[in-house]
């Protein structure tokens, strides 16, 4: 299986050096050259096999040879064994066609958590093979960082740099990322929003003497093992509501794109997949644009569903890629636009977009009153980026049953929880003592090279 990146111009890549460099060199992101495709047979014997069984037969063709089955087999074992449920990303039934599919029982309750835990296993896999060592550096809005910190603490091979937005990120989330005490995690609170650590993190990447000089690695949504990961859940829901039997649709809480790009590869997979509905909270720049075909930046809004506050939708690139007929060029030009403002996409790859992707905006008071109202229907406790795909589900509610993803635990956001009915819901026993830790931070400005300067320092040691 090669790799290669939406812009055309950057070397082709095998499964193993897609993974440990993430961005590609000339600014895109890795896709596979072309995806498997699994015949009716092979979905439907998917059902009743443990999670980690599906793991393994959606994954397996896209590694290649980097890992052998046994391998691989022994890396998705240890990624979802310190998951808080057997079934690890459990389905639960909302109303007569909705369903709601659980995916915050990993390590740190959130569904980053099973994209991180898999690629931690996958590094430390691949480099205590070669004997290198690597730094890893990621932007995050508070779950990819937690997430990325408690998969990689610890690792021989691995240093762990995140920056998180200074002042934006949850309590619940900082302190999942400054409370690690091992010497390989450094969290770095940074002047500014998510958009500018993330910018930041590609300015790093595109500085090749810094990425060459401390082996950078990526581990953000736009690291094509990440997606991969997420594919499997589409896979093992789908299938449990009787795919491929029947079509399914999924209801997508979105910020990086990163997520529902999995279902679409899914969908592409032959999964029978409806409608994939991007779901947005007031920071709706993906709905303004399938809506109106404008993609079109404007300042990034603080929310009470802080884990979608994005204006720059990485992964979006992806698809943007195949809507325009896997024209690197094309896309080149359209992320030049968008460093100055946003562009208009074509009325063909519109389409084209369309024919996969619906969408939907919930504002902040229906995002409460979503929590309040489903938890008096059901008992089902809502985090606030679950009940903005709970909301925009509704919408596209059908003949069709409809999945929507419940990205986060609610107690990993109780204050907005709280606001919405009137209860703080507790953290599961395993955390509770997460108040009680000692914290461990660095404050830096936005500026590149006092961040460069850090990791520097830091990995010298
Ligand atoms: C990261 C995150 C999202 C957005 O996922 P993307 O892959 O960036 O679209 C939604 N909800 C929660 C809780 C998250 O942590």
């Amino acid at each position: 299986m090669r790799y290669v990146s939406t812009r055309g111009s950057a070397p082709v890549l095998s499964f193993e050096e897609a993974m440990l460099t993430g961005l590609a060199r000339d600014g895109g992101l890795y896709v596979p050259a072309t995806v498997p495709v699994l015949g009716h047979a092979e979905i439907a014997a998917l059902a009743g096999l443990s999670y980690e069984d599906v793991a393994f037969r959606i994954m397996r063709p896209f590694i290649g040879d980097t890992f052998t089955d046994t391998e691989f087999r022994t890396i998705i074992a240890k990624a979802y064994a310190g998951f808080g449920h057997a079934a690890r990303a459990p389905l639960v039934q909302l109303g007569a066609n909705h369903f709601l599919l659980e995916l915050f029982h990993g390590p740190t309750l959130a569904f980053k958590d099973f994209a991180m835990q898999l690629i931690g296993q996958l590094f430390q896999a691949a480099l205590s093979r070669s004997g290198k060592r690597v730094t890893i550096v990621g932007a995050t809005s508070g779950d990819t960082g937690s997430a990325a910190i408690e998969a990689f603490r610890g690792l021989k091979n691995v240093d762990v740099f995140i920056l998180y937005p200074h002042g934006r990120v949850s309590e619940v989330q900082r302190r999942q990322m400054t409370t690690p005490s091992e010497a390989n995690v450094h969290a770095i609170a940074m002047d500014g929003d998510f958009d500018d650590c993330q910018a930041r993190v590609k300015d790093m990447f595109n500085d090749f003497v810094f990425r060459d000089g401390v082996r950078l690695a990526g581990v953000n949504s736009i690291n094509w093992a990440r997606v991969l990961a997420q594919v499997v859940y589409y896979f093992t829901s789908a299938v449990s509501l009787g795919a491929p039997h029947r079509e399914v649709s999924f209801t997508v809480p979105t910020g990086n794109f990163g997520d529902i790009f999995a279902g679409y590869i899914a969908r592409q997979m032959g999964l029978p997949i409806e409608k994939l509905v991007v779901a947005t909270n007031q920071n709706d720049i993906l709905h303004r644009a399938l809506t109106s075909g404008a993609y079109k930046t404007d300042g990034v809004k603080p929310s009470i569903s802080p884990s979608m506050d994005i204006q720059v939708s990485s992964n979006f690139e992806r698809a943007l890629f195949d809507a325009y007929g896997r024209d690197g060029a094309a896309v080149t030009q359209l992320m030049e636009e968008l460093k100055t403002g946003g562009f208009t996409i074509s009325q063909g790859a519109l389409e084209s977009l369309r024919a996969t992707f619906a969408s939907g905006r919930c504002s902040e008071a229906d995002t409460t009153e979503t929590i309040r109202r489903t938890y008096a229907a059901t008992g089902e406790i809502l985090c606030p980026h679950s009940a903005v795909g709970v909301k925009v589900a509704e919408a596209y509610l059908g003949a069709t049953p409809m999945i929507t993803l419940a990205t986060a635990h609610p107690a990993k956001f109780p204050d907005a929880v709280e606001a919405a009915m009137g209860t703080r819901p507790a953290l599961p026993p395993r955390m509770a003592d997460l108040f009680k830790r000692q914290e461990r931070v660095t404050r830096l400005p936005n500026d590149l090279r006092a961040i460069e300067t850090l990791i520097r320092e830091r990995i010298a040691l």
